[in-house]
């Protein structure tokens, strides 16, 4: 075993929306951070879907990561090791929670559950998040749209040119789409903004370390128990341990819980932090359907994510139950996630003569209908020898249901309109739920909260039981948007840096 004899001020573990985020702020305030990264820098080739490669299977699965499902079988996580964690292969839609969605929500089988602020509470690292991320927006056309202080600070990038008459064609047929909200770069050959160039690149280089390909295995405690003392982390092979005077755990949904569940000792039976019993249970990963449309006119398959529709976030005539968010999934052959979607992928082999994955691509246009579960501690992962096991089992499924249907409808009327020529009638849409391999999206295993008892850190991310142990990453959601978590996991590591920031500055 080696021990670092450096000393640090803060210890990140990840790199990803939140660990990035934080360790470039962190590191701007002058603080000497140790960031470790179980990855390293992802060739731009793998970030870029030049080719159809995508559908590839092991693409996007970390080669020898092996999870097990509720019934014991393997699964292959769709998930990224590298510098910038998932933010190097997501769609780079960064949408702020709703007001309500921060309330507890009623659900159709159940109440969403509050978060320990408001959204006005968030709002201003929300601003600030928009600013670092350079996010591509255009307020005052949403419905949903929370309450914010003026537009975007860069207006959104045109829209594919078959995409403007689809826009207005969804229009009369009385939905109010808008441009999704994206992070953008000025780079050619990687346009989407991610986790490493708007958090690590971003960060003082003389006040950030840096180590990649340093998988921290667990976290050892003082004699008390009521700190964090040493990192222990395998690096290139070899235990090393570092140390600092805080540490925060930004590994994602599934592997921060498993670090604290792995670093179990005489103190902490159950796990590190985890005297609720919380750790690892309330696991929620968004329902998330593709659903394909034929187009008339050939596209080239490889456009960014670009429409999103919320009109019915909050219900539907006759349902007063919240159902979902759609977005435009840009090109088939730009999304990861429709590599996972193999039932989408046949059924669409029936609908266009001669199927290729190329004329798939260029001859149609792909949505994904989006809607939240409840937190359950059934849902959990949790170690099996070591191995990771996940229990899952969605809920909250009539809604997403209806959401599916709701759209094809919508979907179907549009074709039917003589108006719209840019899509044609079909006698099916061909559509796939995500797999339980697809935990991108996942949140909620270390939830936040008021109660000691009842959750995991407190609502500045901080353990209710490590003195100087914090969590900067989805896992701390106590429930789970029907927009993507990315925006408000990067604000909430923005707030957290102000708050250690006070811790350190007294
Ligand atoms: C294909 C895809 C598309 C998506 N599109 C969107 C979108 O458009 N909008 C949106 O809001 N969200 C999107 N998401 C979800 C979004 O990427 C995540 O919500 C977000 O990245 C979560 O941030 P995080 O910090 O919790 O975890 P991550 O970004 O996953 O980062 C975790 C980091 O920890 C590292 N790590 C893991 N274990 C260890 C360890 N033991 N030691 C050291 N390091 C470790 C990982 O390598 C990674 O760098 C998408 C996800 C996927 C997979």
């Amino acid at each position: 075993m080696i021990i670092d004899d450096r000393h640090y001020d803060i210890i990140v573990i990840g790199s990803g929306a939140g660990g990035g985020t934080l360790a470039g702020a962190l590191s701007r305030q002058g603080r000497r951070v140790l960031l470790l990264e179980r990855g390293g820098a992802m060739a731009l080739s793998d970030q870029n879907v030049a080719d159809v490669d995508l559908f590839r299977k092991d693409r996007y699965h970390p080669r020898n990561e092996r999870w097990f499902g509720p019934d014991g079988d393997p699964i292959a996580p769709q998930t990224t090791y590298a510098l910038g964690g998932n933010t190097k292969i997501w769609g780079a839609v960064l949408e702020r929670m709703r007001e309500k969605d921060f309330d507890d929500l009623p659900l159709q089988n159940g109440i969403s559950p509050r978060w320990p602020f408001n959204y006005q509470h968030l709002a201003p690292f929300y601003d600030q998040a928009e600013h670092l991320y350079q996010v591509h927006g255009k307020s005052g056309v949403d419905p949903t749209e929370p309450a914010r202080n003026g537009d975007f600070g860069h207006a959104p990038k045109p829209l594919m040119p078959f995409l403007e008459p689809l826009r207005e064609g969804l229009k009369r047929q009385g939905c109010q789409p808008y441009d999704l909200p994206l992070s953008w770069s000025s780079s050619q050959e990687d346009p989407s903004g991610d986790a490493q160039l708007y958090g690590l690149d971003n960060a003082d280089s003389e006040k950030l370390e840096v180590r990649s390909m340093a998988r921290v295995m667990r976290l050892h405690v003082n004699p008390s128990g009521r700190e964090v003392k040493a990192v222990e982390a395998d690096v290139d092979g070899e235990t090393w341990l570092f140390s600092a005077d805080v540490v925060v755990l930004a590994a994602g949904a599934i592997n921060t819980a498993a670090i604290l569940l792995r670093s179990s000792s005489e103190k902490h039976p159950r796990g590190l932090s985890n005297g609720s019993d919380q750790v690892g249970r309330n696991l929620m990963n968004l329902q998330l359907t593709s659903i394909l449309q034929l187009a008339a006119e050939r596209n080239n398959g490889r456009y960014a994510r670009s429409l999103g529709v919320n009109d019915y976030y909050w219900g539907d005539k006759n349902v007063s139950f919240p159902l979902g968010h759609i977005q435009a999934a840009g090109g088939v052959l730009q999304d990861a996630l429709f590599a996972e979607s193999p039932p989408v992928l046949s059924l669409v082999s029936k609908l266009i003569p001669d199927f290729g994955l190329e004329r798939l691509a260029s001859r149609s246009v792909a949505w994904w209908a989006m809607t939240e579960v409840l937190p359950d501690p059934h849902n959990k992962v949790w170690l099996n020898n070591d191995q990771i096991r996940i229990n899952y089992l969605h809920n909250n499924r009539e809604a997403h249901d209806r959401l599916v249907y709701r759209w094809i409808d919508t979907l179907t009327a549009v074709e039917a309109d003589p108006i719209t020529k840019v899509v044609t009638k079909a006698p099916t849409h061909p559509r796939g739920e995500a797999p339980l391999s697809v935990v991108g999206y996942a949140c909620g295993t270390c939830r936040m909260g008021d109660d000691p008892a009842a959750s995991v850190v407190d609502g500045d991310g901080r353990s209710h039981e490590l003195d100087n142990l914090y969590i900067a990453d989805s896992s701390v959601f106590p429930s789970c948007p029907s927009v993507g978590p990315g925006l408000t996991t990067i604000a909430l590591a923005l707030r957290m840096s102000e708050a250690l920031k006070q811790r350190f500055d007294g």
